[in-house]
């Protein structure tokens, strides 16, 4: 049980969140604002590069 909270963004609408995501476990999920199910992880920016992933 090491589930932590990602980012994720949607495809569709562009609407980005956080949401609990479990490593190597893969859960459909639908967007919170327009229900879309295509619904991704926000890559990871490299190290050294500051947190560019802010939502709102
Ligand atoms: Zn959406």
């Amino acid at each position: 049980m090491s589930a932590t909270v990602k980012p994720f963004y949607c495809l569709r609408c562009g609407h980005r969140y956080r949401a609990e995501h479990e490593k190597g476990i893969v859960v459909e999920r639908s967007c919170p604002k327009c229900s879309s199910n295509s619904v991704r992880l926000v890559p990871q920016e490299g190290a050294g590069r500051g947190a560019s992933t802010d939502d709102d």
